[in-house]
């Protein structure tokens, strides 16, 4: 089945300068990305800060298009080299939304909620006043919030209010594609899940597709179907939510999980420390790009960079996992079966 975001090879490239005299250098933000979104479904893409989850949540949203690779959206490839019509172009547009961490810098403090809302409206499409303004509490309605916050101001809020508001905006030109970056990372433990179960509501309801950008994986586990873990750029390992919580494969995405913290400090976590920082995507380390922070490192990971083999019904990029110098059962106690969130 093909899914409904298709990305084969993606990349998305800056030329940068080096300072003073340096001239200028390619920096890799996606280096290579290749993954399939089923409708209707999650994915989540987690990593560290710099990984590259921002840049490919533009691409993604068409914000910048893909500086190579092909990546098709409900059907149509994006960027300009295909050649497509703008009129289809602006409907592919309307068909992804995206919805920003900071829910208090992506609303407009001088417009009142139901301005906010109605703007998309305006620009897109032909619909009166007053069917403007129906469609616009209705929305309200549906994130939660009542009819007398359509005459307010975004910092009469709270912060899950307005991620509140954000999400109805995101929803009033009926996408497919939700790009949620990083959604309740801003917002207090307490609120977060009470966005992420409107969120799970809202999928349910209009058979939404969900890119999950997310530096927390403790937040990833409760809203995805796949996890795509992102390293410098590129997928090290993509597989089911189930999957990597219970049994990671990557080294990397083992050290993430490791940093998640666990309800029963008793329960006996995972060894791989994540020390350093990640390098930079201007010249990232040859072969593995994860070789210089990898416990497991031999020589073929210096000189080779992994492909994504396929494992046990993931896909994983990693020598040590695929000729099995790395021993997964050993390293991984079973008492990580139920690893719980924080
Ligand atoms: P964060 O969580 O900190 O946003 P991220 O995983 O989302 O991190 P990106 O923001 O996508 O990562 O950045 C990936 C790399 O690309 C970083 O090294 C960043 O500095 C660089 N980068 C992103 N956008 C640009 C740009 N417009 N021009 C130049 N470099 C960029
Ligand atoms: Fe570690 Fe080598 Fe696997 Fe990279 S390929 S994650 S360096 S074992």
């Amino acid at each position: 089945m093909t899914g409904i975001i298709e990305a084969d090879d993606v990349t998305r490239h800056y030329e940068v300068g080096r300072g003073w005299f340096g001239g200028s250098a390619t920096l890799r933000a996606v280096a290579g990305a290749s993954f399939s979104v089923e409708a209707g479904s999650t994915l989540a893409v987690v990593g560290e800060s710099g990984s590259g989850k921002s840049t490919l949540a533009r691409l993604v949203t068409m914000i910048e298009p893909p500086t190579g690779g092909r990546l098709v959206i409900d059907g149509h490839t994006v960027g300009e080299e295909t050649g497509a019509r703008s009129g289809q172009m602006e409907e592919l547009r309307r068909t992804v939304q995206i919805v920003f961490q900071n829910p208090y810098g992506s609303l407009n403090p001088r417009q009142k909620i139901g301005t906010i809302l109605e703007e998309p409206l305006v620009i897109n499409t032909k619909l009166s006043a007053a069917q403007r303004r129906e469609k616009a509490l209705s929305m309200l309605q549906r994130v939660g919030l009542r009819p007398e916050h359509y005459g307010r101001y975004p910092h009469m809020f709270s912060g899950g209010q307005r991620q509140r508001i954000a999400i109805a905006r995101a929803l009033m030109l009926d996408p497919k594609i939700l790009v949620l970056d990083e959604p309740v990372s801003a917002l207090d433990v307490s609120i977060q899940a009470q966005v992420l179960n409107l969120l799970a509501d809202l999928q349910e309801e209009f058979g939404l597709t969900y890119l999950f950008i997310s530096h927390d994986l403790s937040v990833v586990r409760f809203v995805a179907d796949d996890v795509l873990v992102l390293y410098l750029g590129r997928p090290v390992e993509i597989t089911t939510s189930e999957a990597i919580f219970q049994r990671p494969l990557h080294p990397y995405s083992r050290a993430l999980l490791s940093a998640t913290p666990v309800a029963d400090p008793r329960r006996k976590r995972q060894n791989i420390k994540l020390t350093g920082e990640i390098p930079s995507p201007i010249s990232p380390p040859s072969g593995c790009a994860f070789h210089p922070r990898c416990p497991y490192a031999r020589d073929v990971c210096i000189a080779e960079r992994p492909p994504l083999y396929d494992v046990d019904g993931a896909q994983v990029a990693c020598h040590g996992i695929a000729q099995g110098w790395i021993d997964l059962d050993a390293d991984w106690g079973a008492s990580h079966d139920e690893v719980p969130a924080g």
